[in-house]
């Protein structure tokens, strides 16, 4: 089976996490640091917390948001489940913006009438996530725009975006957001296993990412009362955290890959170039990327026009190749069912969803590989 999407792991990253196990300490070492000096330098932010998941990111970027029950948060159907599940795990509620069908990113035009409903409701959003799907960046500034008069927190899910760019900047910059966050799941541009960052430049951001990241605790001088500063062995739980650090094994790994990330972009676009120009005569919509971006080609999704979605799924399934769908809009889960999202609501991304299909994309996919997918998908749409 040829995979939708995997890692590539090299000697250089065998080496780097045996180093840790031989030399090193395993959590809470010095790989933690290095690791998010690294990535703060490669997205050009200033500040950089590294978490044990791109989920964990989420929820105490919301957290470090201000966002609690009571509140509102507001994100694109199109994703994966973290995106929306961040809010509910503050207590606050969620509600969606259906996406623009060419971007498959939030439709800007969506979100600003949704936001002046909101303002006459009085029902604004603490926070916004934007998800820039498939490694294409959301129009940021046009989305700053709209929601900074407001004093909204805007958090960038960028999952799959590390490596692209949005107005020749690196995505996770933060220029026109508050914070962003990154996954190393192993299907992601970079592996740490499990893993996540969240990047911003505020510095009292920062802070709180740490804190909610750890325990709600801190030792530093600068957080803890004057009288302790001579105290060694002094700590302080301000909030209510939780433990989601990344080991040092991981963060190893995840340093290691970092180096590779220019290459591994530069493999993956020219697969989907490659894509693009084999597929272009066929019956599909392909990807396009507007001219503010550099895709970081994460996924190369096609819509099919005229043939069911079903019908080519089981039949590239049945030769081997490891399609996929992205994304199921979220709020036709049943669990936000449960909480009175109904299908219809968002029409564009559930539209979307009926023709979608995910071809294989990753950096170690061979030629013959991606020539074998693109005559498979030839024969099964004549
Ligand atoms: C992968 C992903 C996440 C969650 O990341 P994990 O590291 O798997 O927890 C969140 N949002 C999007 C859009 C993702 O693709």
């Amino acid at each position: 089976m040829i995979p939708y999407g995997k890692h590539s792991i090299d000697q250089a990253d065998i080496d780097a996490v045996v180093d840790v196990l031989e030399n090193h300490f395993l959590t809470q070492g010095s790989k933690i640091p290095a690791f998010e000096k690294a990535i703060a330098d490669t997205v050009k932010a200033r500040f950089c917390t590294v978490v044990n998941s791109g989920t964990s990111a989420l929820h105490v970027a919301c957290l470090a948001a201000g966002v609690a029950a009571g509140d509102m948060v507001w994100t694109s159907p199109n994703s994966f489940v973290a995106s929306a599940n961040c809010a509910l795990y503050c207590g606050a509620s969620i509600d969606f913006i259906d996406i623009d069908p060419s971007t498959r990113n939030i439709s800007v035009e969506a979100l600003q009438v949704k936001l002046n409903t909101a303002k006459h409701q009085n029902a604004l959003p603490k926070a916004i996530v934007v998800v820039h799907f498939a490694g294409v960046s959301c129009d940021m500034q046009s989305i700053r725009a709209l929601t900074e008069p407001f004093g909204i927190t805007l958090i960038e899910d960028a999952a799959h975006a590390l490596g692209g760019q949005y107005l020749g900047e690196p995505v996770a910059n933060c220029q026109y957001s508050d914070m962003a966050i990154l996954s190393f799941h192993p299907v992601k541009a970079i592996t740490s296993a499990e893993g996540g960052a969240i990047t911003t430049n505020n510095p009292e951001l920062a802070h709180q990412l740490q804190l909610f990241s750890k325990h709600g605790i801190t030792r530093s001088a600068l957080y803890t009362p004057q009288e302790h500063a001579n105290e060694g062995w002094y700590y302080e739980q301000q909030v209510l955290g939780y433990n989601y650090r990344l080991s040092d094994l991981h963060a190893a790994l995840g340093m290691s890959q970092l180096a590779k990330l220019p290459e591994f972009i530069e493999a993956r676009s020219a697969q989907a170039a490659f894509y693009q120009q084999q597929l272009a005569d066929l019956p599909v919509v392909l990807p396009t990327v507007p001219d503010y971006a550099e895709s970081a080609w994460h996924l190369y999704v096609i819509e099919l026009q005229k043939h069911s979605r079903k019908a080519v799924y089981n039949a590239l399934k049945q030769r081997n190749i490891g399609v996929n769908v992205h994304y199921i809009p979220i709020h036709i889960h049943p669990h936000y069912q449960q909480l009175g999202f109904r299908p219809g609501q968002f029409p564009h991304a559930e539209h979307y969803y009926d023709v979608a299909l995910t071809l294989p994309l990753f950096p170690s996919m061979s030629k013959q590989e991606q020539r074998y997918v693109i005559t498979s998908l030839r024969e099964v749409l004549i």
